[in-house]
């Protein structure tokens, strides 16, 4: 074969491979890139990569030798091309002092070889680029595409049912972030996501999906050691190597089952995802595996939000009224306004659709109905000669993010002429800053219009006494796990707290009723602690309007003797 006729078969075997780039075989490129250099007697081959001009400048960038047979170093062509981007390649082809000089045909051949190579890294620099764009979040952490990206490989490699996949969120993070400052707190999280990625290795991968919040797929063998490290792990602070930083994460676990057919990556995510939502919410024992109960709620939640629209346009909603008690002279003095969901002939109690329409913003859609129905209800009983008692509207945290909130409210309570003391909305505690400060604008709000407001379910959780302190309330509701059970001590520790708790609220002017009455020995309770105001089962559960309406009627219960 002649010189001519190999150059033409290298040639167009370099092409094949450069085109073929996600099949990219380097090692037959190298082997045709030393075949062309031997035929034109080159003694080496190098390419530099600047991600700009004054990278140039400064030589900052990176070098590469292609090929060097150690036979001399005499420049004989060199390129250079500046990308759309601005990042600067340059090639440079050497021969030995012996085999200068070229003919112009081997140059023109030799100069048609460097173009190719250099217009061929470009592209595979501008692809390394677009997969960071894609691939990666501002910061360098890998994000949700690789994630699904990786499971997709798994998978093709078929041995996803080997691997385990979680989602996980790091506790308290910006209480760290507190701590040692955002540049800390960055810090703390990339050497805890360089642990993890270091413990996976090969086995899989870590991205991060926002915040906090953080997916990863990895081989079942490494699982004990993963979930180690975020169950609880010792991090050192970089600005600080003295402090050690607590970091633990909630986590939700989906150990891929045998016989699992993946249909597509994002069911994976669903599942780490649910199990996740749950695993947050426990206060302790924060990792939670997905399940055959999960799957059965899922399917639920997937019932009621699709019957939702439907359901409301139906009117199946029924506002029940649950008395609140003067436990003094027994009369009625108010009443909260509870729903009950009549669906094929059953009562569908609210635990199992309040938190299902949560996951969404449906449950602002139900209380704004609650709210009309209790209006309306109000009206009546004026318009009919009643005397207005104060009833007491639920209103979910999901409606926080809505701007217009108050307005809507105001809208729903004056189209219906009702006036603003007759109405309280119950709004239960914060767990975030950012809804703290949500609370204070709508409870200040809400006051202004001289509409009564309350804070429920005082007592369960971590209820905090700034909620108290910062949000001008009118009522504070203690629930029911507060309250002492008929055999409690005066001097048990719930006893105690409840008789303490009243009598602070008492004493900063808030109005105090206790939820979950159930017994004369309780009602005693609050009698001797001067809570004055009682709702539960002793007097009523939650009844029909009709019901209620008798009561109201009546206007007493009997506690005579009691
Ligand atoms: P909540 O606002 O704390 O309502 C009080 C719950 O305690 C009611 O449960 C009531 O029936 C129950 N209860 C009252 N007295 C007693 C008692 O003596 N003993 C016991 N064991 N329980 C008693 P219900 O009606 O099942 O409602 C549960 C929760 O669902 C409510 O708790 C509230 O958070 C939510 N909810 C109900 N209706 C609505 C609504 O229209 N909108 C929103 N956002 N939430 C609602
Ligand atoms: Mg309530
Ligand atoms: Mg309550």
């Amino acid at each position: 074969m002649s010189k001519d006729e190999r150059f033409h078969v290298l040639f167009e075997s370099m092409i094949d491979d450069m085109a073929n780039i996600d099949n990219f075989d380097k090692e037959h490129f190298v082997h045709i890139l030393v075949e062309m250099c031997e035929l034109f007697s080159l003694s080496k081959g190098v390419t530099e990569y600047y991600i700009n001009t004054i990278h140039e400048k400064n030589g900052d960038g990176e070098i590469f030798v292609d090929y060097d047979n150690g036979k001399g170093d005499v420049p004989v062509i060199s390129k250079r091309i500046v990308t759309k981007s601005q990042s600067v390649i340059k090639g440079t082809l050497y021969m030995s002092k012996e085999d200068v000089p070229l003919s112009d045909e081997d140059y023109s051949k030799i100069e048609l070889i460097l173009r190719a190579i250099m217009s061929f890294v470009s592209r595979n620099r501008l692809q390394n680029e677009v997969e960071k764009l894609g691939f990666y979040d501002e910061v360098g952490y890998p994000n949700l595409h690789s994630f699904y990206r990786c499971i997709e490989q798994i998978n093709n490699k078929s041995d996803i049912c080997d691997h385990t996949a979680v989602h996980y969120n790091l506790r308290h993070f910006s209480v760290i972030n507190q701590e040692i400052g955002r540049a800390g707190g960055d810090a703390v999280m990339k050497s805890h996501f360089d642990l993890i990625q270091e413990t996976i290795g090969d086995n899989g991968i870590v991205c991060r999906v926002g915040g906090d919040n953080f997916v990863a797929i990895f081989k079942k063998d490494v699982s004990d050691n993963v979930l180690g490290i975020l169950k609880d792990t010792k991090i050192s602070c970089k600005y600080n190597q003295d402090k050690r930083i607590s970091v633990s994460a909630s986590v939700g676990v989906f150990e891929i089952p045998e016989n699992y057919v993946l249909e597509r990556p994002t069911d994976i995510m669903e599942k780490v995802n649910a199990a996740s939502i749950i695993a947050r919410q426990k206060t302790s024992g924060q990792i939670v595996y997905y399940d055959q109960k999960m799957i059965a709620m899922k399917e639920h939640a997937v019932k009621v939000q699709r019957r939702f629209p439907k359901a409301l346009e139906n009117r199946e909603f029924k506002v029940f009224y649950q008395p609140k008690v003067n436990i003094l002279n027994g009369e009625i003095v108010g009443a909260e306004a509870l729903c009950r969901w009549f669906h094929n002939g059953k009562i569908v109690p609210p635990g199992e659709f309040i938190p299902v329409l949560e996951q969404n913003t449906d449950i602002c859609l139900l209380d704004f109905y609650m709210l009309e129905i209790v209006c309306e209800d109000i009206r009546r009983w004026l318009d009919t000669g009643n005397r207005g008692i104060r009833i007491s509207v639920n209103l979910s945290r999901k409606h926080f993010v809505d701007a217009d909130l108050l307005e809507h409210i105001m809208h729903i309570v004056d189209s219906h002429n009702v006036p603003h003391n007759l109405i309280e909305i119950e709004l239960t505690e914060t767990t975030t800053d950012v809804e703290f400060l949500d609370l204070k604008r709508i409870a200040a709000g809400l006051q202004k219009e001289g509409i009564y407001t309350s804070v429920d379910d005082f007592g369960v959780g971590y209820s905090s006494l700034n909620l108290i302190r910062e949000i001008p309330w009118n009522v504070l509701k203690i629930d029911r796990c507060f309250l002492p059970s008929d055999d409690d001590p005066a001097n048990s520790v719930t006893s105690l707290m409840y008789k303490h708790v009243i009598s602070m609220a008492q004493d900063i002017g808030l109005e105090c009723i206790t939820e979950g009455v159930e017994t004369i020995k309780q009602v005693n309770i609050l009698r001797e602690n001067n809570c004055h105001i009682a709702q539960g089962y002793f007097f009523d559960r939650p009844l029909p309007v009709e019901e209620f309406e008798k009561r109201l009627e009546q206007r007493f219960y009997n506690i005579e003797g009691s």
